[in-house]
Parts: C-alpha cells; structure tokens; sequence
C-alpha cells in the first residue's frame, strides 16, 4: 500500500490521499489531482515478466493506491475477469511493421473498459475507508465510449448513480445503441445538442459548484466523475504499456531492456499520459506518438507549443478523439512547468481559448491523420496484411508512418489499438468499398466477420434490436438544470 500523496495542478496546497481523489474526481478549484512524487517500479522487468495481466495490475497500481492488498486484489480481481472474451485481457498482435496492442475485449469493445472495469470498485474501496455513507452519484461526459463503459461498469452497483451525456449527433451508430439501451436503474443517459468539449465544461462546472454541492449532500448525494479527469481511471492504464511491453519482448520483436515505441490515438490525452507514466516508473520507451484526427490541437501544440482551442470543431469517423479542450494536457503541463505557470495558462485557455509554453518533453511528437487517410490506412493495410482495425487505431497507424518517415526511428512500434472494427462498422466497411455506403450499419457486421474472419462479438449481436430505455434530450446549457432535476 503506497502512502502516495496526491496534489492539485493548480494548487500545490490541494493535497489528496487516493482514496479522497478517487472519490472527488476533480479539485475544488477546477485543477487535477497528480502524484507528488511519480513512484519507481522496484520489480525488475524479468520479474514483472513472469506474472499475470492482473498480477501485474497489482505491482503496479499499489504503487499508486493506499489500498491494502487485500482490498485491492479484490478490485483487480473483480474487473479483469471472464468479462474480457480472452484471459490475456490485452492480446499484442504482430502484423506488417507493427505491435498492435488490442485494448477492445472487454464488454464495451473499446479501451474505456481497461479502467472502467476497475473504477467501480475503487470508488466503493474508497468510499468505504473514508467513511462516506452517501450515494455516490457519477457524472460522465463521453465522446462515444467512457459513456457505455462507465454504464456496464456502474449499471446495478449499490450505492452509486451514473449519469452520461453524449452528442446526440456525435457518436457511432453502435455506440448511441449502446448507451440508450442499457439497463439497471441507476443510470440515466442524456444526448446533448452539443459536442463532447460542450459536455465536458458543463459537467466540470457542476463539479466546482460549491452551492450545489452542499444542497446535493443535504439530500445525501456526493459527485465523482468517470472521465480521465479522474485519477482512478488514468492509473489502471499504465499497467498496459508494461504489458504490451512485456508481451513484445516475448514475442521476439525487441530484447529485455531495449527501447520501444508507443503510437496513441489521442482524445482527451489519458491514455498517452498513462503511458507517459509508465515510462517515468521506469519502462524503457523510446518515443511516444500523440495521434490525432482533423481536430490536431495537440499536433499543433506538440509543434509549436502554442494551445489554441479557437479553431472549427471537427466531427470526424473517430469520434471519440474529437475533442478540442484535451484535459489530461493539463496534468504532463504541471509536471512540466509547476502549478503556478498551469494556473495562468488554464485561466487563459478558459479567457482567451488559448496559451503558449515551451516544450520542455521531449519524447513525445504529434502527429495527425486527415479523414482520407485514416480510410486509405484501413483499406490499404487490410490489402497487405487481412487485418481490419477501427477507424481510431487507423489514425494511429497513419501517424506512426508519417512518424517513422520524418524521424527515420526503426525502433519497434506499438499501435495503441483502442477499439474494435466492429463499434465503427459503417466507416470501417466504407474504407474498404465505397459501395458499402448504402447500406445499413447492422448488416454490414456479418460481411465485417466474413471479410476479417473475426466474429461478430457477443457483447453487440443483435443490438439493433433491443428496445430503447433512454430517450433523454437536452440542450448544452441546461445540463446543469438537468441534473438538478434529475436528483432534486
Ligand atoms: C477515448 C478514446 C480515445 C482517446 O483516448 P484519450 O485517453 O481520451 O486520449 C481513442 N480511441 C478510442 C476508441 C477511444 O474510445
């Protein structure tokens, strides 16, 4: 159990234990909690090499949570089972010049389920040695697929509500089925006439209301988040860099302590700097790619050092990384220039949309792929190699070759495969032919599984034809109003 303190971005006095930042999500002044110091992995990488996936999760997660071990090999225990259809949990795969690192097989088919799986018991362990005998109520913003994790993820857990908005216009087919046919009665799913930065801010301010706060708690209500915003979301994914990296070694494609590579399909800026992570614990990574769609705020910042979210918002064919205002930026931003220099720019990125900082992290470069170059990567590297990927990891794979051309780095490559085909199946198929465009999204998962030879997943078979529960719409800026009625 690690006694790690954690502290604001904003605010170096905003001081949290796990358990307290776990259960608040966001600091009281709008900052995020980070560790104050990054721990070190102790273990050698020929002793993390001989355990399990959830073995693993366990040396690494107890260096960031105050739980005992007891209480947290519940956890692991509780989340990476049967749910996940094959007990590596996160299977590498070697096709063309990559290690595809394949975070879609838990229920939800997208990595959102790596630490969504988990946060549920996090928050009732936490919950539980702070002595909070409130019903906790999770509020998430999501551009597609934390909604529909967060919902499997909370939906029947005693003592918790869960709360999700979406676009209404912004997400999948599959994915908007996914959220509006979930069942269990704690939850409740709003579409928003919005996009996710328009969810994300609103829910984020009735974090820091203090005065609806204290009339929530009156009612016996306390708020947390499931969005990265939340460190109990970030830290499960750290696991998966040693994992991929351990399974590499494995397989024969780098040598123990050699350096790797990482590309990431990036949104809200999470899963890189869980990676970001894992490299500051001690995990020999070479370089990261920071992967984004037509919305390349991050590109342009990684470039240039300038943030600016004064641009047009772009709704892509990877949705869930269309996002202008990617909030875990903020947290490698504190631990490069300090709180007080985060505070100025984050009251400038919320005055101005904008800020400039000079890039002091080297190891990581952006790059971006355009809407016709994710279709071609799907269909070209399908021509070559019989291996259909999502529309998110063909962003991903279309930097690392833009990468690897301007760098001339042959270091070894893990592309960050975030989602199944199957959750992007329109897009997908439409890569492939345009003659699929006509037809309907749910027919087109058996031609998917006969072309790919993967079948349809369990999880999604037959969605089209459930019924839907949720029918929740709302403007951006009454969502606040939303929730007031929702509970009060
Ligand atoms: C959420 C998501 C991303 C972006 O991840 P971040 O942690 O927000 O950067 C990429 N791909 C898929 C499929 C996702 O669901």
């Amino acid at each position: 159990m690690a006694n790690l303190i954690y502290m604001g971005t904003r605010d170096k006095s905003i001081q949290a234990t796990a358990s307290q930042a776990i259960l608040r999500g966001i600091c009281p002044d709008g900052g995020l909690y980070i560790p104050e110091v990054i721990p070190t992995m102790e273990k050698s990488l020929e002793e993390l090499s001989k355990l399990s996936y959830q073995d693993l999760a366990y040396e690494v997660l107890s260096l960031f949570l105050d739980f005992t071990e007891d209480e947290l090999r519940a956890c692991i225990n509780g989340a990476y089972d049967e749910k996940f259809d094959t007990t590596e949990i996160a299977p590498v795969v070697q096709k063309g010049d990559a290690l595809f690192l394949e975070l879609f097989h838990g229920r939800t088919l997208a990595f959102k389920d790596m630490a969504l799986s988990i946060l549920p018991y996090f928050m009732k362990t936490a919950a539980k040695r702070e002595g909070i005998d409130k019903e906790i109520v999770i509020l998430t913003a999501t551009s597609g697929d934390t909604g529909k994790a967060a919902l499997e993820g909370f939906a029947g857990v005693e003592g918790t509500k869960i709360i999700v908005f979406f676009p209404e216009d912004g997400v999948s087919p599959v994915q908007k089925l996914q959220m509006t046919t979930q069942e269990g009665e704690n939850t409740c799913v709003v579409g928003i006439l919005g996009n996710f930065d328009d969810a994300q801010s609103a829910v984020k301010s009735i974090f820091t209301d203090e005065n609806l706060g204290e009339e929530l708690k009156k009612r016996g209500y306390v708020f947390s988040s499931a969005n990265s915003i939340n460190i109990g979301r970030l830290v499960p994914q750290i696991v998966y860099y040693f994992h991929a990296y351990l399974s590499a070694v494995k397989q024969g494609a780098l040598k123990m302590g050699e350096e790797l590579n990482f590309t990431v399909p990036t949104g809200n800026f999470g899963d890189i700097l869980a990676g970001w992570y894992a490299m500051k614990l001690g995990l020999p990574v070479g370089h990261f790619v920071c992967a984004s769609n037509d919305n390349k705020v991050l590109y342009d910042f990684f470039r240039t050092g300038t943030y600016d979210r004064n641009r047009q918002f772009h709704v892509t064919v990877s949705p869930s990384m269309d996002i202008l205002i990617s909030s875990n930026l903020e947290r490698l931003l504190c631990h490069m220039v300090g709180q007080d220099a985060t505070k100025a720019d984050m009251a400038k990125l919320s005055q101005e949309g904008k800020y400039t900082v000079e890039v002091t992290e080297t190891k990581i470069n952006g790059e971006y792929a355009t809407e016709k170059e994710t279709y071609d990567t799907i269909k070209n590297f399908f021509e070559k190699t019989g291996y259909v990927m999502d529309t998110h990891t063909a962003v991903a794979y279309a930097a690392y070759q833009k990468y690897k051309e301007e760098s001339k780095d042959d270091r070894p490559m893990v592309i960050v495969s975030t989602a199944s085909p199957y959750k992007f199946t329109k897009d997908v198929m439409m890569a492939l032919d345009e003659k699929y465009a006509t037809q309907d999204a749910f027919a087109l998962m058996s031609v998917l599984e006969k072309i790919s030879g993967v079948s349809i997943p369990e999880p999604i078979q037959g969605i089209e034809k459930r019924p839907i529960l949720h029918k929740n719409v709302c403007d951006r800026d009454k969502i606040k109003d939303f929730v007031k009625g929702y509970l009060l």
